[in-house]
């Protein structure tokens, strides 16, 4: 009966446990693949075991100036005032008179019944009264009298046949049972279940202590509804008190039947019953849960666990199922950087880099290898067309130190790569504009002039040269 609560989101009641490790997880935390299935514990990967959809609903004990309230919504409260105002005019001591009265009782209990059959799939709120809700199926009303009668004349056969002592249990037993009888009526719609004693002791077994609570309550209405009519009796004149008790006891009852509703939805796991409008109210209360992709919620959880391995290896296997998710990629690089995991940045960070310049993301991949080269400073994102990238990029960003590294010994490492004479030409610019080493800038450009002879960038590397040399010479005093 105690509302369970996510352990990584206190405020959010949960839905599914993992008994291995005695965690409980809310939607978000932990979300079936298939709405059929629970839910692979974010932990351990075992399959969870459900909470029951109702610790997710407000207990109706939780709720009860929301019963009070409902009949006062315009649909019910206008039709209530419509049959109150009818069974007025239409009062009389005549055969007649009778007849209304009892149409209108029958018309009104089907309104109750449509709201405690509403109510317990989830509709929390009173739905706009057609004829078809109160025409189809009248014969409710006539089950429900029926079942009173029956219980009447067991009643009465108990008091005959066994005096009173019996009699009052079997009057507190009915008293218990009914509400159990009604409910079953109002899901099954049908008399033999709702009389059926086995069918309504599993129904209260189900239910648990609460059905106990919801008949305490029950009885407080009914007594409640009668003292404010006595009440009334003693105010009004006899004409208006007849149709304003008339109303008082329809407001009652409505709340009673929307109580009955809420009863079973609340336990509509335990009872087998399925809703359509799972989990309603609890969408103010899962809306506090903390953003974030909920595809790697487990990965947070774990790491919050402090099981890092696992939550490694877990993004390691999602990027190699998907090599094209970044959001799994960035996760993995956001925490070697924070464990400052070198070899794990070297491995993955770099990868990642190479993926974001082919996705033509060139500032994330800026990024992630400024991030990661703070840590990692020999960090070498992909091929040498991939660092020869990076580096221009770098370089127009005012980041020369760290395209310079980038570019260091590239014809060792790739001789093969066509780009070494424009990556060359970038070295050089950066020693000589960015750090004043002319000598070594004129020598790259002679390493370039020697070894790649005949190369469209040989006018480049000579016209570069001369810039340098005119420069060099112009800021060094004449002799
Ligand atoms: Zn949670
Ligand atoms: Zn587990």
């Amino acid at each position: 009966m105690e509302k369970v609560f996510c352990k990584y989101h206190p405020s959010t009641p949960a839905r599914w446990q993992c008994q291995p490790c005695r965690v409980d997880f809310c939607t978000s935390c932990a979300s079936p693949d298939k709405a059929s299935e629970a839910p692979a514990c974010p932990l351990c990967g075992q399959a969870t075991t459900s909470l029951g959809a109702g610790n997710l609903i407000r207990p109706f004990w939780q709720r009860i100036p929301r019963f009070f309230l409902f009949p006062a919504h315009p649909v019910p409260l206008l039709f209530m005032l419509a049959l109150t105002v009818l069974s007025t005019l239409l009062a009389s001591g005549s055969l007649m008179g009778l007849l209304f009265m009892l149409a209108i009782s029958v018309v009104f209990y089907k309104y109750a019944f449509v709201i405690l059959e509403d109510t317990a799939q989830g509709y929390l709120k009173p739905r706009p009264i057609t004829g078809s809700v109160i025409t189809d199926e009248l014969e409710l009303p006539f089950k429900q009298l029926l079942l009173i009668i029956v219980l009447g004349v067991l009643n009465y056969q108990v008091l005959v046949n066994f005096g009173g002592g019996p009699f009052v249990l079997m009057a507190l037993f009915s008293v218990v049972i009914f509400p159990a009888a009604i409910m079953v009526l109002a899901v099954e719609h049908s008399f033999f279940k709702a009389v059926n004693p086995l069918m309504l002791l599993v129904t209260i077994k189900r239910i648990g202590p609460s059905y106990f609570i919801m008949c305490f309550f029950l009885v407080l209405l009914l007594s409640g509804g009668a003292i404010a009519s006595d009440l009334l009796l003693n105010v009004l004149p006899q004409s208006l008190w007849f149709a304003s008790s008339n109303f008082i006891s329809m407001y009652f009852i409505l709340i009673m039947y929307n109580m009955m509703g809420y009863v079973i939805y609340q336990y509509h796991e335990q009872l087998g019953h399925s809703v359509t409008e799972e989990y309603l109210e609890t969408e103010t209360l899962s809306s506090k849960t903390a953003p974030g992709d909920p595809r790697f919620r487990h990965i947070d959880i774990l790491l919050q666990e402090g099981k890092t391995d696992e939550a490694e290896q877990r993004l390691i296997q999602a990027i190699e199922e998907n090599p094209g998710e970044f959001d799994a990629r960035e996760k993995l690089h956001r925490f070697y950087i924070a464990t400052k995991n070198r070899d794990g940045l070297l491995r993955h960070s770099a990868d990642y880099v190479a993926r974001l310049l082919h996705s033509n993301k060139p500032s994330e991949a800026m990024r992630v290898y400024l991030e990661a080269s703070h840590i990692a400073p020999k960090i070498k994102p992909g091929g040498a067309r991939e660092r020869h990238e990076l580096a221009e990029l770098l370089k127009s960003n005012g980041q020369s130190r760290a395209a310079l590294s980038l570019l260091n010994n590239l014809h060792k490492e790739f001789p093969a790569y066509e780009g070494i004479p424009g990556a060359y030409l970038l070295v050089a610019r950066i020693m000589f504009e960015y750090f004043g080493e002319e000598h070594k800038a004129l020598q790259v450009l002679d390493f370039l002039k020697k070894k790649f002879p005949g190369h469209p960038l040989q006018q480049d590397v000579e016209e570069y040269r001369q810039v340098i040399e005119r420069m060099a010479g112009a800021s060094q005093p004449s002799a």
